[in-house]
């Protein structure tokens, strides 16, 4: 009887397989009776966030009235923070949500949506769900192509996804790589570049394209808390754009879609720029750490300008995932993004990258 509830979907629904979070630390305790448990596999920032959030955090809010619909004062201060009218920024919950709103405006079922192999699950997730088609453009080296995909451009895409870095593979187009794109790309073609892992990626050949958004009409940026700003649970993104596009994302997205919460910590954590250091900081000696042991053990990785790492272990990661579980590490299996001899690993603080790369060794020696 509950099956035949299943046809009721759409045709893009029904084919839907849905996202596969990270495993929670709690359901490993449950499951294996462990106490001492590192999660690197959901791409969090290991120091929490920072202590203006906390302090915040720590005050009690109105929780029986609505948020700010509009969120002025956080719009406020981040149209301060980049130089720019507060028409162009749209809040979401979780930058995820301005994803599912920029497909929702503007896709139907006979538009065609571009996106790298590889890239971030959310893309064939929103494309799907609203039954467009999505258009997988073959990656180079794990990363994406973007020649590959400005040729995979027809007259019924509307919508291009760009992932800088990527998640999984961490991978990122240069300055030059994304201005050819944008170039060639032409005006009815949407173009979100998903800056999730912007504050990592601080590399001398990695774009800005937040500066961009006069000379690209088309370009939409997105941002998060949840990852360098350490708020991920709170569920806060934003867009950058133009007002058009912000008009249309505000149309489609729910009265009170960001809570009260997410809103008065992210507007204290925006400049909170020694939290942001020192999180960078952090970032890169764990990379090394990280890094250095793959190099000692003679693993592959990809280059990452985020806080994870893509290590290729030249078998299957999901066996290497499981075996890692039961030694109380969750690192994140990419089979399911066709990789399956990889893993991803998040960038820890330094008790848990040496407690993974401990664990690692044990594993591939046994
Ligand atoms: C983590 C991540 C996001 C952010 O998701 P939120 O909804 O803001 O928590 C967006 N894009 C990529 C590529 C990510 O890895």
């Amino acid at each position: 009887m509950s099956c035949d509830l299943l046809t009721l979907a759409t045709p893009g629904v029904a084919t839907l397989e849905p996202y596969q979070p990270g495993k929670p630390v709690e359901e490993l305790q449950r499951e294996l009776g462990l106490k001492d448990i590192v999660k690197l596999a959901s791409n969090e920032n290991p120091l929490g966030p920072g202590e203006r959030a906390m302090e915040v955090l720590r005050r009690p809010k109105e929780i029986a009235r609505y948020p700010d619909g509009n969120g002025f004062k956080l719009k406020a201060r981040l149209a301060k923070y980049h130089g720019m009218s507060a028409d162009r920024i749209t809040l979401g919950n979780g930058s995820n949500e301005i994803l599912e709103l920029i497909t929702r405006a503007i896709i139907q079922p006979h538009h065609e949506v571009v996106f790298s192999d590889h890239a971030f699950a959310v893309y064939p997730l929103v494309t799907q769900a609203v039954g467009a088609k999505p258009v997988v453009v073959q990656a180079k080296d794990w990363a994406h192509d973007s020649e590959a995909m400005a040729a995979a451009v027809t007259a019924n895409t509307r919508l291009m996804f760009v992932a800088n870095p990527n998640n999984p593979t961490g991978t990122w187009l240069k300055c030059n790589e994304l201005t050819r794109l944008l170039e060639t790309v032409p005006d009815h073609v949407i173009v979100v570049v998903d800056e999730a892992y912007f504050d990592y990626a601080v590399l001398p050949d990695y774009p800005d394209c937040s500066t961009w958004l006069d000379i690209y009409p088309n370009l939409l940026v997105t941002r998060t808390f949840s990852k360098a700003y350490g708020l991920a649970a709170l569920r806060i993104g934003y867009s950058l754009s133009h007002p058009e596009i912000a008009d249309l994302l505000n149309r489609v997205r729910q009265p009170f879609n960001v809570n009260a919460v997410a809103l008065a910590a992210a507007e204290v954590s925006i400049d909170d720029r020694k939290h942001i250091k020192k999180s960078i900081q952090a970032n890169q000696d764990g990379m090394n750490l990280l890094t250095s042991a793959f190099d000692e053990m003679g693993l592959p990785y990809l280059p990452s300008a985020g806080n994870f790492v893509c290590v290729d272990l030249q078998r299957p990661g999901r066996e290497i995932f499981n075996q890692l579980l039961r030694k109380g590490v969750i690192v994140r299996p990419v089979d399911n993004y066709g990789m399956p001899n990889h893993i991803r690993v998040t960038i820890g603080i330094e008790h848990e990258n040496k407690k993974f790369i401990a664990a690692l060794k044990k594993v591939l020696a046994s």
